[in-house]
């Protein structure tokens, strides 16, 4: 094993990509869940994103349930707009941190938005250039980064370029979404060498899909290469709007579960977290896959 990382900050996603991959639940479940998670110790949280209610209607709520939600001082929000219209609601709301998503598979970009790569890119030099005037910070999203559902592979290459193209913008982090859970330790040791041997300095955040079971597997990877920031959902919240029935986000429990016991810091209280995620299991009203919640944490003993 390489040497990992003493600390690792992880970004609670539950509440956006979680939520906006199952069927719409009521804006007072959706507050109630962004006022649970600080309590947990979590210091990010993806809140919602400011889209067109018609594309997304499980989102179309989030102007009312930002302004309802009690917002813990020591929590990074942030939230993630689509284009120009996106980025005013968001700052008109008060966020400062927003996100922006390109995808690295052209034929996946415009099924979404219905432009290119390159289009959505320019577009986004654009909206770099806004939010930077309204002192927000930016992080481009590269989505279908480990692989695309239409086109397969996708080249590190390939994603690595983007990255240099938003840096060259100003983009003030990266993220890299592995949209369909197309990520293995293999593709994560490529693309993170690749973005690295070309961006050393830009902050890198991965986002993981455990549609097919590689999730952990692949945080433990990008540790090992020095990678420190990492998405979760609590309870596994969420799908893949791609494979109808497939798991979401890798579980965020599952994440604290696993670094706590080797020793690496989160700051998120494991108890408190796996209660969060029992609440969202209710709110969705479905089993969600997490293990940690199904089976409770490894130091759980039962009576003999
Ligand atoms: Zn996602």
């Amino acid at each position: 094993m390489g040497e990992l990382p003493a600390a690792v900050s992880i970004r609670e996603v539950g509440p956006r990509d979680g939520l906006q991959n199952e069927d719409p639940v009521p804006t007072a479940d959706k507050v109630r869940l962004l006022d649970a998670l600080p309590r947990t110790g979590i210091r990010r949280i993806e809140a919602v994103s400011f889209v067109h209610p018609k594309a997304i209607p499980q989102m179309a709520d989030a102007d009312e349930v930002w302004s309802r939600v009690t917002r813990d001082p020591a929590v990074r929000y942030s939230a993630l707009v689509p284009n120009s219209r996106g980025a005013r609601r968001a700052l008109d709301a008060g966020f400062t941190d927003i996100e922006v998503v390109v995808s690295a598979s052209d034929t996946h970009n415009r099924k979404n938005v219905n432009r290119s790569t390159a289009e959505s890119l320019d577009d986004i030099t654009e909206l770099i250039s806004l939010l930077h005037k309204e002192n927000a910070r930016v992080e481009v999203i590269v989505a279908t980064s480990f692989g695309c559902p239409y086109e397969g592979d996708v080249a590190p290459e390939r994603v690595a370029s983007i990255v240099d193209r938003a840096v060259a913008d100003g983009a003030d982090r990266v993220a890299f979404g592995d949209t369909t859970g197309m990520a293995t330790p293999r593709r994560v040791t490529d693309l993170v060498t690749a973005v690295r041997s070309r961006q050393p300095d830009v902050p890198v955040l991965l986002h993981f899909h455990n549609t097919r079971g590689t999730g952990l597997a692949n945080i433990l990877t990008a540790m090992e290469l020095g990678v420190t920031e990492f998405d979760a959902s609590v309870g596994g919240l969420g799908g893949c709007p791609y494979a109808p029935g497939a798991t979401g986000n890798v579980a965020t429990e599952e994440v604290v579960h696993m670094l706590s016991d080797m020793g690496i810091e989160t700051g998120v209280d494991l108890d408190a977290l796996v209660e969060v995620a029992a609440m969202a299991q209710d709110i969705v009203g479905r089993e969600l896959p997490s293990g940690v919640l199904r089976a409770g944490p490894r130091y759980r003993t039962i009576p003999a």
